[in-house]
């Protein structure tokens, strides 16, 4: 059996390093905010190349915040992919504006830079580009764009911990970088966490205010905040697994590589495309399947674990029924969600094992 990814690895390799730091945090009496997350937040800006991190309760929180921090909120609008997770929708509707989506570049799966301007009304305050897959989105026509609007540019870089655009790490490009620390992405905790990225000093400090209940006086309110904090254990996990990010990265690097060398002629699958300015961080590897239903099942029944990221857009979700974005308004997007298919990668999926993925792909090719 091959998992489509193995948590438990993380957690066995690190294992004494992990248990030290939650020992050491259980033993401080310290158990919301403090030094652990401060450590961490310095570590965290600095691995970003940027000039402040403020550690959260999730990335759904953090792009909420973010959007917050920029007063965005009721009677706004903030463009947004039509082929992401619906998390990136949810941030603009929490603060009371509106999502609206722009199709995806068929090639790179991320916002096509080339439609934004088309969806910019009187009502525009942002832009919220996804790096989505790890696999930077083409930030700079967007936050060329931007400035020549007078947008603001809130990044969801929930997938591309340590992904570079152009050589520079995502981490402040755009005015808020917004980060998850869910288990499974990239760099995971042992539970929810999140947190921003921003050169901006006074949107790193309206953030801080905003995650401790709008206060950084204790119970002095300066306005209505949340709880959103990055737990001093995660921070402390976090920390630990920081170091070896990179190894992981490259890890991850590798099974792609193999990947795209070795599927490069098999038939009824689509590789991804990697722009030359761009360094993946591989959170996922998406393929595109012709027979993605048949295809998936043969994986399964082979031992192969796969996903799909992701099956509906957000437009065609209940959850956003009365926005009026129709079925067959984002033809892209819903042509993306009958196509993906999520092969296995991650830090601790042996070559060996990602070998026999390609074996098992050329096998259903050879006879279907
Ligand atoms: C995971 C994810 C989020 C949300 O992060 P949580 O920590 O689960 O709230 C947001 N956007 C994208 C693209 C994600 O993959």
């Amino acid at each position: 059996m091959i998992p489509f990814l193995d948590l438990g690895a993380a957690y066995r390799e690190l294992k004494p390093e992990i248990d030290a730091a939650v020992a050491r945090v259980l033993e401080s009496g310290w158990y919301i905010l403090g030094p652990e997350v401060e450590s961490f937040e310095g570590q965290w800006a600095q691995y970003c190349e940027a000039q402040h991190c403020v550690g959260l309760g999730n990335g759904l929180d953090a792009l909420t915040l973010a959007l917050r921090a920029l007063d965005i909120g009721e009677g706004d609008e903030v463009i947004v992919p039509s082929n992401t997770y619906i998390a990136t929708w949810l941030a603009v509707s929490n603060v009371g504006a509106v999502p609206v989506p722009v199709e995806p570049d068929p090639a790179t799966h991320n916002i096509d830079p080339a439609r934004i301007e088309a969806a910019i009304t009187a009502r525009t305050r942002a832009i919220l580009p996804v790096h989505l897959y790890g696999q930077p989105a083409d930030l700079d026509p967007i936050l060329r764009l931007a400035e020549d609007r007078g947008l603001r540019v809130v990044e969801d870089a929930a997938q591309s911990h340590g992904a570079r655009y152009k050589g520079k790490r995502i981490g402040a490009h755009g005015d808020v970088v917004c980060w998850s620390f869910y288990p499974g992405k990239n760099l995971g905790a042992l539970g929810d966490g999140g947190a921003i990225t921003t050169d901006d000093p006074a949107i790193a400090d309206r953030i801080r205010v905003l995650r401790n209940y709008g206060s950084r006086e204790k119970y002095v309110n300066e306005e209505k905040g949340t709880n959103s904090r990055l737990d001093p254990i995660q921070a402390a996990v976090l920390s630990v697994k920081l170091a070896h990010l990179d190894e992981w990265t490259q890890r991850r690097a590798r099974i792609a590589a193999l990947y795209r060398q070795e599927l490069s002629q098999v038939s009824g699958i689509g590789l991804p495309f990697v722009p030359n300015w761009a360094e993946p961080a591989w959170h996922l590897f998406v393929v595109r399947a012709a027979d993605r239903e048949a295809t998936q099942k043969r994986l399964t029944d082979a031992g192969v674990g796969t996903l799909i990221h992701y099956p509906l857009p957000p437009h065609r979700q209940q959850a956003y029924a009365e926005a009026g974005i129709g079925p067959g308004s984002q033809p892209l997007a819903e042509t993306l969600a009958g196509e993906v298919l999520s092969l296995p990668i991650g830090p601790h999926l042996a070559m060996e094992d990602a070998q026999h993925v390609i074996e098992v792909l050329r096998e259903i090719a050879q006879t279907s």
